[in-house]
């Protein structure tokens, strides 16, 4: 979904956005690995060879621990339209469906529909709306970012100047 969702919107080469995308191709690949490593260090019980009951639990851990960051990391690179998108009324509506189709449509060769229904199998599994409201309205995070750095220019040369002169840079 993280990736799917990132192809619709287009975003998949943007630098934070790839971040992202690595950070979910690890949590999904830790997982199979633990699990493919509980299986091939099996233990015996009563005779069964049954998966490794340290690694299992593992790997349970690391899918429970890590997996709210996932579902915020997927609800980021969604964007707000995963709650203030449409209804399907509207896309049936004849009077609103073309608007729809014009301006949903993410990346060049993407339909509306694709995006759409990405957006809605994500809110349905993976999104409430404080938590999408919290990450998005007023900007997404990245854009809290970008103005931060760029409002905080001049303290941060301040600084520079503090840690020259502590240097002795003249
Ligand atoms: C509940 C709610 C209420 C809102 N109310 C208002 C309102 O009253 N008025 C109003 O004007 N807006 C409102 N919004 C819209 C809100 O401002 C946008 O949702 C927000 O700016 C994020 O934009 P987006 O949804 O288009 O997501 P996107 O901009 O598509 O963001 C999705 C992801 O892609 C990344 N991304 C997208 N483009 C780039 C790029 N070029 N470079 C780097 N990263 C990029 C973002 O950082 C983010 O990770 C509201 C949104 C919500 C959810």
């Amino acid at each position: 979904m993280a990736f799917a969702i990132a192809e619709y919107n287009g975003v998949t080469e943007v630098p934070h956005i790839r971040e992202k995308l690595t950070e979910a191709a690890m949590y999904l690949q830790t997982l199979k690995s633990l699990i493919r490593a509980s299986c091939l260090d099996f233990v015996m019980h009563g005779g069964m060879p049954v998966p490794n009951p340290v690694t299992t639990n593992i790997a349970k851990y690391h899918f429970a621990d890590k997996y709210h960051s996932l579902v915020k990391l997927i609800q980021d690179i969604s964007g707000g339209s995963l709650i203030t998108k449409p209804t399907y009324l509207d896309w049936q509506n004849p009077e609103t469906h073309g608007f729809m189709d014009k301006y949903f449509s993410g990346k060049a060769g993407t339909s509306a529909e694709a995006r759409l229904r990405m957006f809605d199998l994500i809110r349905r599994q993976l999104a409430s709306e404080y938590e999408v409201m919290v990450l998005h309205g007023e900007g997404s995070l990245m854009a809290q970012r970008m103005m931060i750095l760029a409002e905080a220019r001049e303290e941060l040369k301040r600084c520079k100047k503090i840690a020259d002169d502590m240097a002795g840079i003249k």
